[in-house]
């Protein structure tokens, strides 16, 4: 199901699952993103073996770039509204990270279209500290960084909370997460707070973390209970489509790459036996589907999309 949002010219992908309502908002839609910034081994063999296995358009080989987007969830329930993972924000100061510099989106705009304003979010999942993760924990107001969500639960694995502030205590300069600790992360820990919990806790009625270590130390998925099943929120559980099909293929980021691949395939595996309804943060659109295990790889089936007459868009900048 796709919901158009005529005042904003876009059209989201949506999850309807009796009273639960699952929306995408990607914070940065279908960039073409160098190959080897993110997977530094693959050749341009790899990648035209790639491309066969991956859903059109994510894998250019001649162009030496995969699709990524950057998906923020919103998860409406009678209970509770709850963002899981914070995007990347406006306004950030990234020079070492060009795409993510000083941007101006129509995120909240998008969540006020929605009918969301930010004071009704009552939880902020952040599955882990990176940059790309936690930026619109935090607005800019004048020169300080204040909570976006000032109402919210803002929710974070206790192992992912300490390990990066220890790395920022341990430098000098305060540039961890490329300035996103200092600008996305301490803002809340000054303020509001962040509520840091065991990697498998329970936020709310239906939803609840799952340990998924390896990309980040503390690093989760979130699983939200409905009437259709289980969805999983996977984090940088797993980067691109492309990793369905080869293992082995491990993004640069992955602090620990080894403990990484094996999150990712005991996942897969489960979602695949489990029929799982997937929320993958960095696929490009469509973003939710189910796996097909074929052999030793997975195939990814995405939901039965009806369409509303409108175009679609991949950009929701
Ligand atoms: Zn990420």
């Amino acid at each position: 199901m796709r919901r158009h949002l005529p005042g904003l010219g876009i059209e989201l992908e949506r999850l309807e699952a009796g009273p639960v309502v699952v929306t995408c908002i990607p914070d940065m839609a279908n960039v073409a993103w160098p190959a080897k910034a993110i997977f530094a081994g693959l050749t341009r063999a790899d990648l035209e073996a790639a491309k066969e296995r991956s859903p059109a358009g994510t894998v250019d080989p001649a162009g030496d770039t995969v699709a990524l987007s950057f998906n923020c969830y919103v998860v409406e329930t009678p209970d509770f509204v709850a963002l899981i993972d914070g995007g990347i924000g406006d306004g950030k100061e990234r020079p070492h990270r060009l795409a993510w510099h000083r941007r101006e989106t129509k995120f909240l705009d998008t969540l006020a279209a929605l009918g969301i304003a930010p004071e009704n979010v009552d939880i902020v999942i952040n599955t882990h500290l990176h940059a790309d993760h936690v930026g619109w924990n935090t607005r800019r107001e004048g020169e300080t960084w204040r909570p976006t969500f000032p109402n919210a639960r803002y929710v974070v694995s206790e192992i992912e909370l300490a390990y990066w502030t220890a790395v920022h205590e341990a430098e000098p300069q305060g540039y961890t997460l490329h300035g996103a600790f200092a600008d996305s992360v301490l803002p809340i820990v000054r303020s509001v707070g962040f509520e840091a919990v065991p990697s498998d806790a329970q936020v709310a009625p239906g939803l609840s973390l799952r340990p998924a270590p390896g990309h980040s130390p503390g690093m989760v998925v979130v699983s939200l209970e409905t009437a259709e099943g289980e969805v999983l929120f996977l984090a940088d559980a797993i980067h691109h489509p492309l990793q369905l099909g080869d293992d082995g293929i491990v993004c640069n980021f992955c602090e620990d790459p080894a403990m990484a691949r094996t999150t990712r395939l005991a996942l897969l595996n489960e979602a695949a036996a489990g029929n799982t309804i997937l929320a993958p943060y960095h696929f490009p659109a469509p973003v939710f589907g189910r796996l097909k295990a074929e052999a030793a790889t997975f195939r990814f089936m995405p939901l039965e999309i009806e369409a509303t007459g409108q175009p679609a868009s991949n950009d929701a900048r």
